[in-house]
């Protein structure tokens, strides 16, 4: 059986080469196919010292790196794109056997991934300075963004293609060098991209991926070469990370869980909103960070025709694996995930909720071993019940019913979560009112997944992000970068000063 190892140094790195002789810690966990619930591979899970050796290869990189000109640099971002795209089927392929999200999904997600590279490419226009004239006689003052050094991505299952591009090609771009540890449910295809990058003349060390678990990310938070981290995944592992990275003085963004509401309201174009909340709520079996997860409906007339329309569509939803483009989503990660999602429906039907549509057990031929769980519809929900206060990661839609917009938005703001949430009406000044009250990161407007695109920034508010400037985009920039301001001064030639105590005005 396969075992992935790490990519260091510009070449794949085994665990089991130990740099020292007398160590030969070769830990390692399966990898599963979720559709058919075998295990199809291992992955190692890089030792302190391994991990040490990436951040010495990206340490000893830095410097030739950070010299090399932003346009040289962009144009290795260029090259890379295009093997991205040539490398497409084959990159989506890994993701869907690891993942289990259907090929046109895990289409969809490089192509976000491969957006990001393009901002990247523009490297040179984003690293301009600011730049006065004559601020004082004879004197010029100006801003430049300078790199960090070696910085670390720490990554979710749920995106192992494009959250890592939320993260390297800028921060690479920037002048940094970059270790990344990915999840590792599903490793093979952020390490197949780790190797595009050395093909497309990134030079050895400027990045390096470390495949592991706890112990990986503990060297990481702790060792003083790595001077930022971007980390996306749950909340709890998001804020600890959070706390540990800033107290050893690094500069961190930790994006977290969430629960993103959408409002129904009353005027809403029903069948549109129950197209949209399909794809929203079900695709990737809801293992998005921007799934929907609850529906509030405004009114019980708008909620009765929400629940109805949504049970007939979703009897039309085909589950399977990832290879047949007619699936519209997969399996959930694990066998304790399946669980946990299957706890949550069933919590919610002891605690007074009533299961509209139950995809507990669901039955997918050929199929029967594999991690699926049915899209499930739950109605009645209230804000007391676990399943809605948690984040479920899974197929699953809550209703929630109340009698005003304003309860509505009240619901939303009262929740740890500010990740997403959208609304559906046809009415401008409600639109205009949720969006410009709303205490959540990215509102959509009868638009479900409002994720932004890659020359805006990602982030959510309250415990949905730690820090303080979200992911990619301009705020990705700035993260990267730490600004120098230079003032400078040439007198003329023969001119004599005079001493002065005052401060400079
Ligand atoms: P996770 O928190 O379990 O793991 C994320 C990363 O942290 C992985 O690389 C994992 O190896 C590492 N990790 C896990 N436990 C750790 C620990 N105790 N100490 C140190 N490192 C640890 O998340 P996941 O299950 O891989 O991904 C799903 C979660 O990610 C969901 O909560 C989802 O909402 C969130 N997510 C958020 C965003 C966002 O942009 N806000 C995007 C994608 C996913």
């Amino acid at each position: 059986m396969t075992t992935i190892g790490h990519f260091i140094n510009g070449e794949n790195y085994a665990e089991n080469i130990s740099l020292n002789s007398n160590k030969n810690d070769t830990r390692t966990q399966a990898v599963y196919n979720p559709a058919t619930g075998e295990v199809t591979k291992q992955v190692s899970l890089a030792s302190k010292q391994t991990v040490e050796h990436a951040i010495a290869a990206a340490e000893q990189a830095f410097p030739a790196w950070r010299n090399t000109p932003a346009i040289k640099r962009a144009r290795i971002m260029f090259r890379f794109k295009e093997l991205l795209e040539q490398n497409a089927d084959t990159i989506c392929q890994l993701i869907g056997e690891e993942h289990g999200k259907i090929s046109h999904d895990a289409a969809g997600e490089l192509q976000r991934g491969i957006e990001n590279v393009e901002f990247a490419c523009a490297a040179p226009e984003l690293l301009k300075g600011e730049h006065s004239k004559n601020v004082g006689p004879n004197i010029d003052s100006w801003s430049e963004f300078q790199p960090l050094g070696v910085v670390a991505g720490i990554t979710p299952f749920n995106f192992p293609a494009m959250v890592p591009m939320w993260m390297f090609p800028l921060a690479i771009v920037c002048g940094n060098t970059f270790v990344l540890k990915p999840s590792e449910r599903d490793p093979s295809s952020t390490l197949l991209i780790a190797q595009l990058l050395k093909e497309a003349g990134l030079p050895d060390g400027v990045i390096n991926v470390v495949n592991g678990d706890k112990e990986a990310v503990d060297t990481l938070l702790s060792d003083e070469r790595v001077k930022a981290v971007s980390f996306v995944g749950s909340t709890p592992v998001a804020e600890s990370i959070y706390s540990q990275a800033t107290t050893n003085g690094k500069r961190c963004q930790a994006l977290g869980g969430a629960k993103n509401h959408a409002i129904v309201m009353p005027d809403a174009d029903m069948e549109n909103t129950v197209n949209q909340l399909l794809g929203a709520a079900f695709g990737s079996s809801g293992e998005r960070c921007m799934a929907l997860s609850v529906a509030v409906a405004v009114g019980d007339e708008a909620a009765d025709a929400l629940v109805e329309r949504m049970q007939k569509a979703m009897q039309t939803l085909a589950i399977g694996d990832y290879s047949n483009v007619n699936n519209d989503f997969g399996p959930v990660i694990t066998k304790a995930h399946q669980e946990k999602v299957n706890g949550f429906i069933s919590s919610a039907e002891q605690q007074g909720a009533k299961i509209a549509v139950d995809g507990r057990n669901p039955n997918v031929v050929g199929f029967e071993n594999g991690f699926f769980v049915g899209a499930t519809l739950i109605d009645h929900v209230s804000k007391e019940m676990d399943s809605y206060r948690a984040e479920i990661f899974g197929p699953v839609l809550q209703v929630v019913r109340v009698k005003t917009m304003e309860e509505a938005m009240q619901l939303i703001n009262d929740h740890e979560y500010g990740n997403g949430t959208c609304i559906f009406t046809r009415d401008g000044e409600a639109a205009r009112y949720f969006s410009d009250h709303i205490q959540v990161g990215m509102v959509g407007i009868n638009v479900p997944l409002p994720v932004p695109v890659a020359y805006h920034s990602f982030g959510g508010w309250k415990r949905s992000l730690f820090g303080d400037l979200h992911a990619y985009g301009p705020d990705g920039v700035r993260f990267y970068t730490k600004r120098k301001t230079i003032t400078q001064r040439w007198p003329s030639s023969g001119v004599r000063e005079g001493v002065s105590f005052s401060f400079p005005s």
